[in-house]
C-alpha cells in the first residue's frame, strides 16, 4: 500500500503524523495509518475569524483575477491527478479508476469555475417609474463552511471551495473525520496555488481536523454565512437547526435513495450496465447509488437472471489491485448496518441473494462483502431508508403509473433514472407528474453526474444544490439596485405622499 510515498508527494511526513488523538484507518486492510492531532472548537474559531479577514480583502480582488487562483488550483490537481486518487482509493476504499475520476472532478470544476468568474452576471430590470433603472448585482457573501463526508472525500471540497472562492469568499473546511489525509493534502495544493498568485490574502482556505463538534462550532459562528453540509440525513437534521437558529445559510446535500425504473421496451444490455455500476460501484458507498430497481414484469425474470450473473462474476478485493470491480465498505459500523438491513428484509418478505462478508481471513480488520441482490414483495419500511452499503432492493410493476408512484414513494428525492425506448414514458417521467427527485435520467444510470449540471436532490435530501448550472448564487448575496437619474421622485405603485 505504503502510503507514505503517496503523502511524500504532498510534503506530508508520515512518520510525524502518529501522536495525535485522532486515529485514521485505511479500509482496505483496516491498518492505521496516522494518528492525527485535532483542531478544538477554540482552533475552529480562531480560523473563522482568520478566513473573515481574508474575504474583507478577497471581496475586493476582480472576479477574473479570483478566477485565476482557481485556475492555478486546478494545474495542481492536474499534476498531482493520480497521487490524490491514489490516496483517495487507500483512505476511502475506492478502486483506482473511481480515486483518479474523483480528481477529474475537482479539475472539471476548476475550469468551470474560471470560466464563471467572467459571467457572475446580474439582470436589468424594466422600471415603472420614468428615469429610473433597476439592476440586481451579485456581491461576495462571506466566509463559507463546508463540512463533507468520506465517500467523496476531496470532490465535495472542490465544488464548493471553487465556486467560493470565485465569488469572493473564505472557505473553511472540515472534512470527515474518516478522511483527514486526503483533505491535507488538498490543503498543501491549494497552498501551492495560493504561493503562484502571490497576493491573495492568507487563510483564504482552511482544514479543521476533528469530528462533529467542528462542524457544530462552524453551523453555530454568526461569521459564517453559508454552511455547506454533506452527509447523512441525520446530520442535516442535527446541524441545521443551529445554522436556522441565526438565520445563517445552509446548502444540504444529504442521503438518496436512488431507483432505476426499466420498462418493457428498454435497452436491456444498456440498462444492466447502468444497474450494475449504480449499484456496485463504490461498493453501494455514494450518494447517488442505484438503491431500488423498478422493473415491469415482462422484463423482470430476465434482467434478474442478468444481474445474478453479472454480479456473481463482479472482482471483491483491494482498490488497489487492477480488476477489482467492488472495494471494502468504510469500516465495521458499516458492515453491521448492511447486515441489520438484510435481516429486516428478510423478515419484510425479501429474497436475499449475496450479502455476506468476503476476503476475512486475508483482511480479518476490514469488511468486505458480496454485493446483495434482494427481491421485495413491495416497498416496505427497510427499502424507504438509505443503507450505505451496496444493498439493491428488486421490486416488479406493471402500469407506468405505479412504477413512478414507487420511484417516488420515499422520503428521499436525490437520483432517479428510466430505462425505456419509448418517448411517452420517458417524457411523463421528466415532467411535473414524473420523478421529484433533482436528478431524473433517461438511459443512463443514478450515479456519475457531470459537473455542469446543478446536483442535489429533493425532500430528505436536504434541498441543496452545488457545482453547475447557476448553483454559485448560493455563494453570494443579492443586492436589487434601483437608479432615479430623472429630475422628480416618483413613488413605486403611483403613491401619492404630501404634496
Ligand atoms: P455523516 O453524516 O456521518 O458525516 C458527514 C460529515 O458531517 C462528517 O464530516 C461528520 O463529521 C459531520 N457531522 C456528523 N454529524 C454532525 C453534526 N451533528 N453536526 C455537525 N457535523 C456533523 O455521513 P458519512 O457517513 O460521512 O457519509 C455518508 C452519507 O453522506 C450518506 O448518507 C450519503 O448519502 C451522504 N452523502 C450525500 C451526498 C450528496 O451530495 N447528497 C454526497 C456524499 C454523501
Amino acid at each position: 500500500m505504503n502510503i507514505d510515498d503517496v503523502l511524500a508527494e504532498f510534503g506530508l511526513d508520515a512518520t510525524r503524523m502518529q501522536n495525535g488523538s485522532l486515529s485514521v484507518r485505511s479500509p482496505i486492510d483496516g491498518t492505521q495509518v496516522a494518528r492525527l492531532a485535532e483542531h478544538s472548537t477554540a482552533d475552529a474559531h480562531l480560523a473563522i475569524d482568520a478566513a473573515h479577514t481574508a474575504f474583507m480583502a478577497w471581496r475586493m480582488v476582480p472576479a477574473p483575477r479570483r478566477g485565476e487562483l482557481v485556475r492555478l488550483l486546478g494545474d495542481e490537481l492536474r499534476a498531482h491527478k493520480q497521487g490524490l486518487g491514489r490516496l483517495v482509493s487507500i483512505e476511502a476504499g475506492k478502486i483506482l479508476a473511481e480515486g483518479a475520476g474523483e480528481v477529474q472532478e475537482m479539475i472539471d470544476i476548476c475550469d468551470f469555475a474560471v470560466g464563471l468568474s467572467r459571467q457572475l452576471h446580474g439582470l436589468t430590470i424594466a422600471s415603472e417609474r420614468p428615469g429610473h433603472r433597476m439592476m440586481e448585482t451579485w456581491h461576495p457573501l462571506g466566509v463559507v463552511g463546508v463540512i463533507s463526508a468520506f465517500n467523496f472525500p476531496v470532490a465535495v471540497w472542490s465544488w464548493n471551495a471553487a465556486l467560493a472562492l470565485i465569488c469572493g469568499d473564505a472557505v473553511v473546511w472540515k472534512p470527515s473525520e474518516k478522511t483527514p489525509l486526503t483533505a491535507l493534502a488538498c490543503q498543501v495544493l491549494f497552498n501551492r496555488a495560493m504561493e503562484k498568485f502571490g497576493d491573495a490574502p492568507a487563510n483564504l482556505s482552511q482544514v479543521l481536523i476533528g469530528g462533529r463538534e467542528i462542524g457544530q462550532a462552524l453551523a453555530a459562528h454568526y461569521r459564517v454565512a453559508l454552511v455547506s453540509a454533506t452527509g447523512s440525513t441525520r446530520m442535516g437534521r442535527e446541524l441545521s437547526p443551529i445554522v436556522a437558529a441565526r438565520f445563517g445559510r445552509c446548502l444540504l446535500e444529504l442521503g438518496g435513495n436512488n431507483a432505476i425504473i426499466v420498462g418493457p421496451t428498454a435497452d436491456l444490455d444498456m440498462a444492466l450496465r447502468g444497474i450494475l455500476f449504480g449499484a456496485v460501484g463504490t461498493a453501494g458507498q455514494r450518494c447517488t447509488t442505484t438503491r431500488r430497481l423498478i422493473v415491469h414484469e415482462s422484463v423482470a425474470d430476465e434482467l434478474l437472471g442478468r444481474l445474478k450473473r453479472a454480479y456473481s462474476s463482479a472482482r471483491i478485493g483491494s482498490p488497489l489491485e487492477p480488476g477489482t470491480l467492488v472495494g471494502p465498505l468504510i469500516d465495521r459500523a458499516a458492515y453491521d448496518g448492511m447486515q441489520a438491513a438484510l435481516e429486516s428484509a428478510r423478515q419484510q418478505g425479501g429474497k436475499v441473494v449475496g450479502g455476506e462478508r468476503r476476503l476475512a481471513d486475508q483482511y480479518p480488520q476490514a469488511w468486505y462483502v458480496s454485493p446483495a441482490l434482494v427481491e421485495m414483495p413491495g416497498q416496505t419500511k427497510v427499502v424507504l431508508q438509505e443503507t450505505f452499503a451496496p444493498i439493491l432492493y428488486v421490486m416488479r410493476y406493471t402500469t407506468f403509473d405505479e412504477a413512478v408512484e414507487m420511484q417516488n414513494g420515499v422520503p428521499q428525492g436525490l437520483s432517479s433514472a428510466v430505462f425505456t425506448n419509448d418517448l411517452r414514458e420517458a417524457e411523463w417521467f421528466m415532467s411535473a407528474a414524473g420523478s421529484d427527485c433533482g436528478i431524473a435520467n433517461v438511459n443512463i444510470g443514478t450515479s456519475g453526474a457531470e459537473i455542469g449540471g446543478a446536483f442535489g436532490g429533493e425532500k430528505e435530501t436536504g434541498g441543496g444544490r452545488e457545482s453547475g448550472s447557476d448553483a454559485w448564487k448560493a455563494y453570494m448575496r443579492r443586492a436589487t439596485n434601483t437608479v432615479n437619474f430623472s429630475r422628480e421622485l416618483p413613488l413605486a405603485q403611483g403613491i401619492k405622499f404630501g404634496s
